[in-house]
């Protein structure tokens, strides 16, 4: 089996972000396979810490992957802060023999390092053009975990489990690897946390992370952590304002001191997008509504919305609403340039991670979540044949079937973008729906 079939056997997905299938990303010719260790979602502590405790499987995940793509160099991405981490990558890249391929690049910490194109242009020089994705300047992205992934997909150890921190108002905050299917509620209780009543969980960190309605859903492959705040924290407030009330205040109170525009990360690496010109555009419609389709170079980062805008108004949530609106009307922003060059006052609008922390009313969470050794048991867990991009996989198993944990429960649709889907605990199969199958562990079968 080639490395592709390998990893999709394995059923290995971007783990963090959308989902998108590793073996397809894989398909392509590069010249740089990228590793985002940058980690800038504050709290977030998964990748920094799969780097130092598995700095070989990492640096072989990503050099195995960088080998399929024909790729000249595999350059990781980290932030200079974690100095103890890089230590241990460059004295493996030395025992790995992989220095003339493998490179360090150390970034700052700033928001949002993470972000795909601003990693691509800091590693790299390039800039992916106004809607494109990093393969148009002849780079792959993929994270840490994904690197892990690939090297025990290698080993045919399949993705069954996905690495979280839990962090925020909680006793112990931590970082676990848990079983795919975990319920939510279950991973948050591992923090000594038991009492929900007066908190609200953010599901991802808190910059682009979402409030969850409940704490019924289940851990998945792309699960990078939870936040959880008291539910009066200003984090919760804002994020769960509604659309209307959104448009309301920023109709009456945008004042267009351009200031969401001067630290967007996306006009700042040369792109067009203008929020202050979209909010004007979508609050008085005015007659230049070409400014409204740029909404589609928005990467939601919130960092506008979150820290730029002094008036406390919602540039993000305009644009993901206005990016929802033309996507189901089928309107496609069609870029005007054909090369992109940085603003030069970019270096100096970057957002410093403990400021942007501070501005959040975080500082007193920002602290580490170690990452426990003891396996993490469950009785049960609730599988989604929906974690990844594109059609689900299809049930293949039936309601009494005894599985194995690494069996494949799940496999994906031939010719179809799609990942498969494998056994977190070996037990008896308790229920096979269209879109999740739930396994019930030993003890009770
Ligand atoms: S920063 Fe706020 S007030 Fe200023 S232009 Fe942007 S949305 Fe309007
Ligand atoms: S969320 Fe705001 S700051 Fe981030 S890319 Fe979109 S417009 Fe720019």
């Amino acid at each position: 089996m080639n490395l592709r079939d390998q990893i999709k056997e394995a059923g290995v997905i971007g783990a963090g972000g959308a989902g998108f299938p590793t073996h397809v990303k894989l398909d392509a010719k590069a010249e740089f396979v990228l590793l985002n260790g940058a980690e800038c979602e504050p709290l977030l502590r998964v990748d920094q810490q799969l780097m130092e405790y598995f700095p070989e499987e990492v640096i072989k995940g990503l050099e195995k992957a960088r080998q399929h793509v024909k790729g000249k160099k595999a350059l990781i991405g980290i932030k200079e802060k974690h100095t103890k981490v890089i230590d241990k990558l460059e004295r493996k890249i030395k025992e790995l023999q992989v220095e003339s391929t493998v490179e360090i690049k150390k970034m700052a910490d700033v928001y949002p390092a993470g972000d795909e194109q601003v990693l691509v242009y800091e590693l790299t020089g390039r800039v992916v053009p106004e809607a494109g994705i990093p393969i148009h300047v002849g780079c792959v992205v993929i994270n840490s975990e994904t690197a892990l992934n690939i090297h025990r997909a290698i080993n045919q150890d399949p993705v069954t489990h996905s690495y979280i921190t839990v962090s925020g108002d909680v006793p112990n905050p931590l970082t676990a690897k848990v079983p795919v299917g975990m319920k939510i509620i279950d991973a948050l209780k591992l923090t000594g946390i038991n009492d929900f009543q007066n908190h609200r969980v953010i599901d991802g960190g808190p910059m682009m992370g979402r409030v969850l309605e409940s704490l019924e859903g289940s851990v998945t492959k792309k699960s990078k952590g939870y936040i959880v705040l008291h539910k009066d924290h200003y984090l919760i407030k804002k994020k769960t304002v509604t659309w209307k009330q959104s448009r309301r205040i920023n109709r009456s109170a945008c004042e267009q001191c351009r200031l969401c525009t001067d630290l967007c990360p996306r006009f700042l690496i040369g792109h067009s997008i203008q929020p202050h010109k979209i909010m004007n555009a979508s609050n008085y419609l005015t007659p230049n509504m070409n400014h409204l389709k740029r909404v589609q170079l928005c990467c939601q980062c919130n960092l506008c919305e979150l820290f730029a805008c002094k008036s406390g108004l919602y540039p993000q949530r305009n644009n993901t609403f206005f990016k929802e609106e033309l996507a189901e009307h089928k309107v496609k922003y069609q870029p005007q340039e054909k090369s992109y060059k940085p603003h030069e006052i970019r270096e100096y609008r970057m957002v410093p991670s403990k400021r942007l922390v501070a501005r959040l009313g975080l500082s007193k969470f920002d602290e580490k979540a170690p990452l426990i050794k003891e396996e993490v048991r469950v009785d049960e867990v609730i599988i989604s044949m929906r974690q990844h991009v594109g059609a689900p996989s299809n049930p293949i198993v039936s309601v009494n079937d005894e599985v194995q944990l690494g069996q494949m429960i799940g496999r994906a649709p031939d010719g179809s973008l799609s990942a498969s889907t494998h056994a977190s605990i070996s037990g008896k199969v308790s229920s096979v729906e269209k879109d999740f199958i739930v396994i019930r562990g030993e003890k009770y079968v």
